[in-house]
């Protein structure tokens, strides 16, 4: 086969091709699933995971496989990367990352709004294990510069963030956190590398949960960090000892779906924005969050930051909990149910006080920017793939019944 050496190649054709090629062996198109847990080994094959850069083939399936490796390969190409260890779900992505970068006597300065597992796991385990935490709010940057401590190692951010679609300004807090000498890591999994590349703003490590957008059918779950190769390579390690491995199954699930990542992006972004104009006219609604719309109070750092708004919205209603019963029991196209990214239309009610109790670890200034966002409770509403106009007579349906 001819081969031309094109580099810059379009993010449709990396999401495609990045990663894969026609098998040797039987010249298939699509990539294989290599389902072996175990690998025939040489006789002088190293035994311990501490001698993995000495294996030149694949050993066991946890260190690494075929299929695992085509997708860290398509998305280490997408963000632009040096290397990527894809992990069983992001929770394993982030937590792996903190295992690598922090240990007791260390400080990490965390967003005070996160998805929520984050927000737990920052509030619960990390802080139990000696590292102190501080929860900032990272749109106020004074703020971040003011939580960095000497013992600073690593800032955590999300953007857009779960659940209120509130954005990071990722170049200016890359710059006040590399200035303390810390590092970087950002979940990218609203945005996806279709709409922002944190490594090139200035990110050390981007994180996602490949089970949302990057999936994009609500069949799999999965993980990734993304970022330079010596750190990808400690961080396989952990990896290997915490055990939170990917399978190959999934993995090829999951390329197949990066293969239409762009594709769907545009289309997400399109039904969410005619969504969320229909929304911010209904009367039983008191406010749209979304970073498409110019009423999002950021509007203007996404249309710098972000080159597609996604498909994330949030939004306040007068009567939430009649709200949220009549979805859950009326709603016959979009699903009242938790996760995102899917093909089909989800959207879960997210009670602030719930929040507040369980999750996140707020003073009185961040609870009152969250209550900007959210109000008493927030409808996160991902929105799919089905036709827009559907989407909208389904929720008026509902809306109707409230
Ligand atoms: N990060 C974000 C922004 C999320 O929304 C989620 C899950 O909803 C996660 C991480 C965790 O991903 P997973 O469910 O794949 O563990």
């Amino acid at each position: 086969m001819a081969i031309h050496t094109s580099t810059a190649r379009g993010l449709q054709t990396t999401a495609i091709h990045a990663g894969e090629k026609p098998d040797a062996a039987t010249r298939a198109s699509s990539p294989n699933i290599v389902m072996s847990s175990s690998f025939v080994a040489d006789a002088d094959t190293p035994f311990s995971a501490e001698n993995l850069q000495d294996q030149t083939t694949f050993f066991y399936t946890r260190e690494g496989n075929p299929t695992v490796q085509q997708l860290e390969q398509k998305l280490t190409a997408l963000e632009g990367a040096e290397a990527c260890v894809a992990f069983g779900s992001g929770m394993a992505a982030i937590s792996a990352l903190l295992f690598h970068l922090l240990k007791s006597g260390d400080h990490l300065v965390m967003s005070d709004v996160a998805y929520v597992g984050a927000a737990e796991l920052m509030k619960g385990l990390i802080p139990s294990l000696g590292i102190q935490v501080t929860h900032v709010n990272p749109t106020d940057l004074d703020a971040v510069r003011a939580a960095i401590l000497p013992n600073t190692k690593l800032v955590h951010i999300e953007t857009p963030c779960n659940p209120i679609v509130r954005l990071c300004d990722i170049r200016a807090i890359a710059e006040i956190t590399h200035a303390a000498g810390a590092k970087l890591s950002v979940d990218s999994t609203f945005a996806t590398p279709v709409a922002t590349r944190p490594l090139q703003l200035g990110a050390d490590f981007v994180i996602h949960s490949l089970s949302k957008y990057l999936c994009g059918h609500g069949d799999a779950i999965g993980g990734a960090v993304v970022g330079p190769s010596r750190e990808m390579a400690s961080l396989r390690h952990v990896l290997i000892h915490l055990g939170g491995a990917l399978s190959p199954f999934n993995a090829w699930l999951i390329m197949r779906g990066i293969a239409t990542l762009p594709l769907r992006m545009k289309a997400h972004a399109e039904n969410a924005l005619h969504v969320a104009r229909f929304l911010e006219a209904h009367p039983l609604v008191k406010q749209v969050i979304y970073p498409g719309l110019p009423s999002h109070p950021q509007h203007e750092l996404a249309k710098r930051q972000m080159r597609n708004f996604s498909g994330m919205i949030a939004f306040q209603t007068q009567k939430p909990l009649a709200v949220a019963q009549a979805f859950a029991e009326q709603l016959q196209i979009v699903h009242y149910a938790v996760s995102l990214g899917h093909q089909r239309s989800l959207i879960y009610y997210i009670s602030t006080e719930e929040m507040l109790e369980t999750s996140f670890t707020l003073n009185q200034a961040q609870e009152a920017d969250y209550r900007n966002f959210a109000g008493e409770g927030v409808f996160r509403f991902s929105v799919g793939l089905e036709d827009a106009d559907d989407i909208c007579q389904d929720l008026a349906f509902a809306l109707r019944k409230a």
